[in-house]
């Protein structure tokens, strides 16, 4: 059956173009999109990638920058999405990456009620490494947001879980890219029981006094090495009971997140913020809106999805912007209600985070 999807030639006249909600089965509106730019990375995280081994994409099967920006702007144009995020892999390791923000800065969001179209919301996920020499060059392309990967301010420890002795370039890369002007920067920690469970409250400390919010993310059964286990698993519970007892919190908000996948918590003595994202024990399907388009150009409505749409295929061979969109519609119209990790029914995807895209 096909799905019924709007049909216009690309509007001449911006102001008086219309976007249409991309809606699933479970009337869940679509806005936000994660492009992952490359499967290949620098770190070796233990709880993503093994040490060798990994099989990388060939360069040809890589959509190039100007197939992404294509495909983001049939999201962004027909769909209505407001931001998009970059990820990998690690997105810093692709040449040129600014190349790519620039060109997806020039997308509009349709305004809706009569708003004015507004520029699409452009972030990144990295592990910081690089960012000393391109946060400057990011954010002159037009990119507004980092998320940066950081699992321990241990330098031994940092190296036993990335592989990587590389702390201190993190470290200085999260300062680079507040000197660069990026807003918000925010750290993401996985939080793993047996690993880096003591370090909770000096991150915490961390984020107090660099200005930056750390988010601890529960570790997902995504590793490539498929060595995941519940147990394994700090619990949102457990982070926040540990935080408090040092730095009293209250909850942010409404006791609803919206989409947003972090819960978050601001620090009673004024101190900022801090989130967690308990994509495990409190997961937030019921409000996903994101969509993934992997780095060799396939559509996956989760993270956890079993299948994939192939996009550049059709992009390849000629497809229009409306058959592209047709694409999107069939692959979100099809999205499942959410993961069920911890439950029997649950199958892991057989790709790994770095090869879908974090
Ligand atoms: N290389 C970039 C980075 O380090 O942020 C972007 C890609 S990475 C796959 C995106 C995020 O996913 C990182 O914060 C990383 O720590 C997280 N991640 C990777 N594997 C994970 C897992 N099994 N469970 C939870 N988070 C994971």
């Amino acid at each position: 059956m096909r799905v019924p999807v709007r049909t216009r030639a690309r509007d001449p006249y911006p102001e008086a173009t219309m976007s249409v909600p991309l809606v699933d089965g479970f009337g869940r509106v679509h806005r936000d999109l994660r492009i992952s730019v490359t499967d290949r990375c620098n770190f070796r995280c233990t709880y993503c990638m093994p040490e060798e081994g990994m099989t990388w994409i060939p360069r040809a099967d890589l959509l190039s920058y100007e197939e992404l920006a294509r495909v983001a702007g049939v999201f962004v144009d027909w769909f209505g999405f407001e931001s998009i995020r970059l990820t990998g892999g690690e997105p810093t390791v692709r040449a040129h990456l600014p190349v790519l923000i620039e060109k997806l800065s020039r997308l509009q969001v349709p305004g809706r009620d009569g708003a004015p179209s507004r520029p699409v919301d452009i972030a990144l996920t990295t592990n910081g490494a690089t960012l000393r020499t391109a946060a400057h060059d990011l954010a002159a392309a037009g990119l507004r947001r980092i998320n940066v990967s950081c699992d321990s301010l241990r330098r031994d420890r940092f190296l036993a879980m990335t592989r990587r002795d590389e702390l201190e370039a993190v470290l200085d890369g999260i300062d680079a890219a507040i000197e660069a002007g990026l807003s918000p920067v925010k750290v993401n920690v996985v939080a793993m029981r047996g690993v880096n469970d003591d370090e909770l409250v000096d991150f915490a400390r961390f984020g107090r006094e660099r200005g930056v919010t750390v988010r601890f993310i529960e570790f997902m059964p995504l590793d490539a090495q498929e060595a995941w286990t519940n147990d394994q698993v700090l619990t949102q519970d457990e982070i926040l009971a540990t935080i408090a007892a040092a730095f009293p919190l209250e909850p942010v908000g409404s006791a609803s997140r919206g989409s947003e996948p972090a819960e978050r918590f601001r620090y009673l003595d004024g101190g900022g913020e801090v989130g967690v994202i308990p994509s495990v024990t409190h997961a937030f399907c019921d409000s996903c809106d994101r969509v993934r388009l992997t780095a060799e150009g396939e559509l996956r409505s989760c993270l956890f999805a079993l299948d994939a749409h192939d996009l550049r295929g059709p992009l390849r061979l000629g497809a229009s912007d409306d058959d592209l969109a047709e694409i999107v519609q069939t692959a979100v119209a099809a999205k499942w209600a959410g993961h069920q990790i911890n439950q029997p029914v649950f199958i892991r995807p057989s790709k790994s985070m770095s090869q879908i895209g974090g």
